[in-house]
């Protein structure tokens, strides 16, 4: 095996060798010209193709060269070594900058120093290795003395450099990990001995002196002396950067973002530009727009008498950028016509970096900026609104996913920031329902109920949840679990109610007897406030300060007028440019009126799943579902199913009214009946109490219904075909429910879904079943509703079996939670435990709960497609797993050419973007 695979690989090299050595390695930039462009950003990375445009446009880069990530292919393709032409690439390259700036490499009169840095074709920060002052040995350091009048700042530069080079060409750093950076030691020695407290107060002599010392660590730990030569020294620096692309962090960041190890990275060779020479010069890091309002206003920092690595190391305060028109008016009247030009030649958000040297501005690096959901909207909609692009790039410009972070309440930025410096952030797990929450943290669902009764804010904390605990995650402002995955139950109700949640935070654990949690050693009381940001998947210790987002405060609790919020008439915009092209109808999961209404205001057209049993926990009504399932004959089923009647007509009534004519999906009873039981024996007692029947009846009935394998097992169209009085019960609620609303005036179109559904005759039995009573119900009622029967396709041979099911089913909609888990044998609850070490493996790019596995999953649901449609051509099909909210299955899903995709109503406004990126890169690609 092993043999193959590297034949197979010297043969892959072997070709990429004959094409690259007739290939163009070094692209050369300065002057106004460049032998690349911004679109080059595989071939020359995203720093290297955006500082060749820079310079075609016309702004002040300083000149340089860029080394292709073809380099870095062939470096590691061929023992790390260059391809023949490369050195005389090189030279030509580093001749063009001698003359375009008139210094000279090594030259001991006016020597040209140049900085050698990464830049791979996705910005890795901090990931790989830069080096600054390149150029400087015993020699130019004296020439630059001499120039710049400034011995201190020469020797401070050759200082700096020696000990970058030294750590990361040489390899002098630390050995043990309590041992500090060497050259760090050698300075602290030097200060020390000197008396002086700070770095600035080393005087030029001293730093000579420092200079000295770091040489002869650099030869006692390697043996080898600091090269002098500066032809030496550069290509020590790039094989240093072609070399950190493979080292451990970089590989890391790579796995965690899904970047190919086989990019490689460029290398920038640019002249260096001194933002530390003085009063007058500055360096700075800026934002053509606020990254984090998307407000367009300068934003950013800077710091006077500073190299760029100062700014990051945060050691001094930078200062607004603001300020820098009352401190350097000139270069600020440059930075702002770049911050123009920059933005109409990109026109995106740009985030750049500059030095000022001598109070002449230089550009260095530019590429679109990060930004938060909020800004990622209000810099689209603002650039339509400013002709710098068309809606429809609008529309792509957003990421889906961000607009959960403009729907949810979010933490004060400033008090987060405080809380993390606290040390209160205590642990992440997934980030399962976004936004801020804060609260006392309780244990059990019933605490958290009572706590809010008597108006207290609690969090949630639970091992796991279940349906048992729906009321206490209805009460409580956040969710908080220690085990689960992305479609757990915690994650999956606290998106359908847009709570917020954390899910498998698997430091915290938690003792519910005791009423504690325990976060790596620190012991977290029932009642002490816990603070959870799901969008990012944190929880701090102590309460901290949120605020609603503006589009919930227009649309959901009407605190806020439209024309009051700007975020909102901006999100509105958004989605009426994304209605205008997507072809997928959005439905939302939803089985409470307000949830209904919720996801109506957000844009769904419909309901695509009511889970039927959510709506058996509230108030007493667990008690009569208890004694439904405690029955022993069918009689006594029948009379508790007619307690559950009227429970079930009510919320269908409301749900039809809130609907207001449009489809809603009712799936009848799903899952297997122990979830419903008390499994103590104290709920026991009190159940068996509640019923009038003995607590040993209650223990032996729960025991009679204990499964191995509950999601296998009794559960889904397998109870309405065992219990067919359920199905009897649900049909009668859903229909009575239907012609009462009708008779209001308004519209209903009830859609019963039979669930679990493999083999067409589960689904011819449960047809017969509501067929039949709905008949009956109408002639009792002497009304008629027109009401349609399909199915969920979320086991393998329901999907097989399509053409055969689609005889009788009116529509499929695709259950792609028990889908995966069936389709893949791995347990929707129990995935977490392995999932992350096979995304760190790279077994699974993604979580297959969150978005579509669509080479295994997405195999079968094409077949059913097909198989279905061939049956009835114009069956209705749509999907109501998770995946339905995610904006990569979205993507999926239209091109399966699926009806509609239903989703918790906080992800209706991501489906509806989703939807209409997926049409809008359909169009591009036809
Ligand atoms: C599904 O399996 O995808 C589904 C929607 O049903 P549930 O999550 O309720 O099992
Ligand atoms: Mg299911």
């Amino acid at each position: 095996m092993p043999k193959k695979t590297s034949k197979r690989k010297s043969a892959a090299a072997k070709r990429r060798a004959t094409q690259s050595t007739r290939g163009k390695f070094v692209y050369s930039f300065g002057g106004g010209k460049a032998d690349g462009n911004g679109s080059q950003k595989a071939l020359l990375g995203g720093k290297g193709a955006n500082l060749h445009e820079m310079t075609r446009i016309g702004l002040p880069v300083p000149p340089g060269f860029t080394i292709t990530t073809e380099v870095c292919t062939y470096y590691y393709e061929h023992k790390r070594s260059y391809p023949k032409s490369l050195a005389a690439e090189v030279d030509a390259a580093l001749a063009k900058v001698e003359l375009a700036t008139g210094k000279k490499f090594g030259d001991r009169e006016n020597p040209l120093l140049v900085s050698v840095r990464s830049g791979a074709r996705d910005s890795m920060p901090g990931m790989m290795d830069t080096i600054l002052n390149l150029g400087l040995n015993d020699a130019t350091v004296e020439a630059l003395a001499q120039r710049s009048g400034n011995p201190r700042w020469a020797w401070d530069c050759y200082r700096r450099f020696v000990q970058m080079f030294g750590d990361v060409v040489m390899g002098v750093q630390k050995i043990g990990k309590d041992d500090h950076e060497p050259f760090d030691e050698v300075m602290h020695d030097l200060k020390e001995e000197v008396g002086a407290k700070q770095d600035v107060d080393l005087s030029a002599k001293q730093l000579m002196e420092l200079v000295r010392r770091f040489d002869a660590l650099i030869q006692k730990r390697t043996g080898k002396k600091f090269p002098q030569d500066p032809r030496a020294q550069l290509w020590g620096a790039i094989g240093a950067v072609f070399g950190s692309w493979m080292n451990d962090r970089a590989i890391v960041y790579r796995r965690k973002y899904g970047i190919p190890h086989d990019w490689g990275t460029a290398v920038n060779v640019q002249t260096m530009v001194f933002g530390n020479l003085g009063d007058t010069s500055a360096t700075g890091v800026a934002f053509t727009r606020d990254p984090a309002t998307g407000e367009k206003t300068f934003y950013g920092d800077y710091l006077i008498n500073a190299q760029g690595e100062d700014v990051v190391a945060g050691i001094r305060t930078p200062h607004p950028i603001a300020m820098l028109k009352d401190e350097m008016p000139h270069a600020h009247a440059a930075l702002e016509k770049v911050r123009a030009t920059l933005e109409k030649h990109f026109r995106d958000m740009q985030d750049f970096e500059f030095t000022i040297e001598d109070n002449k501005l230089y550009m260095l690096q530019t590429r679109n900026g990060k930004r938060t959901g909020m800004a990622a909207v209000r810099i689209a909609v603002d650039m339509v609104g400013e002709k710098l692009i068309d809606w429809k790039t609008a529309v792509m410009r957003v990421p889906a996913d961000s607009l959960t972070q403009v729907l949810a309440p979010v933490f004060d930025r400033a008090t987060r920031e405080a809380a993390v410096k606290a040390g209160r952030l205590l642990c992440k797990g997934l980030n399962a329902g976004p936004g801020a929450a804060s609260g006392k943290v309780v244990f059990n669902a019933e605490d958290a109920v009572e706590r809010v009764h008597r108006g207290e804010k609690v969090l949630l904390a639970r091992i796991e949840t279940s349906p048992e605990d729906l009321r206490g995650m209805i009460a409580a402002e956040g969710i908080l679990t220690a085990r689960g995955g992305v479609s757990s139950h915690a994650a999956l109700v606290a998106r359908q109610m847009g709570k917020v949640c954390v899910a498998g935070a698997s430091d915290i654990q938690i003792d519910y007897r005791a009423r504690v949690m325990t976060v790596k050693g620190r012991v977290i009381k029932e009642g002490d406030y816990v603070s959870i940001d799901g969008t990012d998947g944190e929880v701090y210790e102590g309460e901290l300060k949120t605020a609603p987002s503006q589009i919930v405060r227009v649309l959901i609790t009407k605190q806020l007028a439209p024309e009051q919020s700007k975020l909102y008439q901006q999100f509105a915009k958004l989605m009426k440019w994304s209605d205008k092209v997507r072809r997928l109808g959005i439905r939302t999961n939803a089985d409470q009126p307000d949830q209904a209404a919720n996801a109506i205001a957000f844009g769904a057209t419909g309901i695509g799943l009511c889970r039927t049993e959510h709506m058996f926990f509230g108030g007493d009504r667990i008690y009569a579902m208890r004694e439904m399932i405690l029955a022993d004959s069918t009689d006594a089923r029948q009379r508790a199913l007619a307690k559950l009647l009227p429970f079930q007509r009510e919320d269908f009534v409301g749900i039809f009214r809130a609907m207001k004519g449009f489809p809603v999906t009712i799936r009848t009873l799903d899952p297997p009946l122990h979830e419903f039981l008390p499994h103590d024996s104290e709920t026991q007692r009190e159940t068996a109490h509640k019923l009038g029947v003995s607590p040993e009846k209650v223990a032996a009935r729960v025991n009679a219904l204990h499964e191995a394998n509950p999601m296998l097992g009794h559960r889904g169209c397998r109870l309405g075909i065992v219990f067919p009085e359920i199905t009897e019960m649900q049909t009668r609620a859903i229909i009575e429910a239907a012609i009462q609303v009708q008779r209001e005036g308004i519209k209903v179109r009830p859609e019963i879904m039979i669930v679990l559904v493999g083999f067409p005759k589960e689904l011819q039995n449960q047809l017969e079943v509501v067929h039949r009573v709905a008949k009956q119900v109408m002639t009792e009622k002497k009304a008629k509703v027109k009401y349609a029967v399909g199915t969920m396709i979320e086991i393998p041979r329901g999907a097989l079996r399509a053409d055969a099911i689609a005889k009788d089913a009116e529509f499929f909609s695709f259950g792609t939670n028990d889908l995966t888990q069936t389709t893949l044998g791995m347990s929707r609850d129990d995935s977490g435990s392995f999932l992350p070490h096979y995304e760190e493996l790279e077994i699974m790019k993604r979580n297959p709960f969150e978005t579509i596995d669509r080479d295994g999953v997405g195999q079968l649901m094409q077949i059913a497609i097909e198989r279905g449609r061939k049956t009835r051509r114009d069956l209705k099909v749509g999907i109501c797993g998770e995946h339905g909210g995610d904006p990569n299955s979205v993507e999926f899903c239209h091109e399966l050419g699926l009806n509609y995709v239903s989703c918790s109503p906080f992800r209706v406004p991501v489906a509806r973007l989703a939807a209409a990126q997926a049409a809008l890169k359909e169009g591009k690609k036809g």
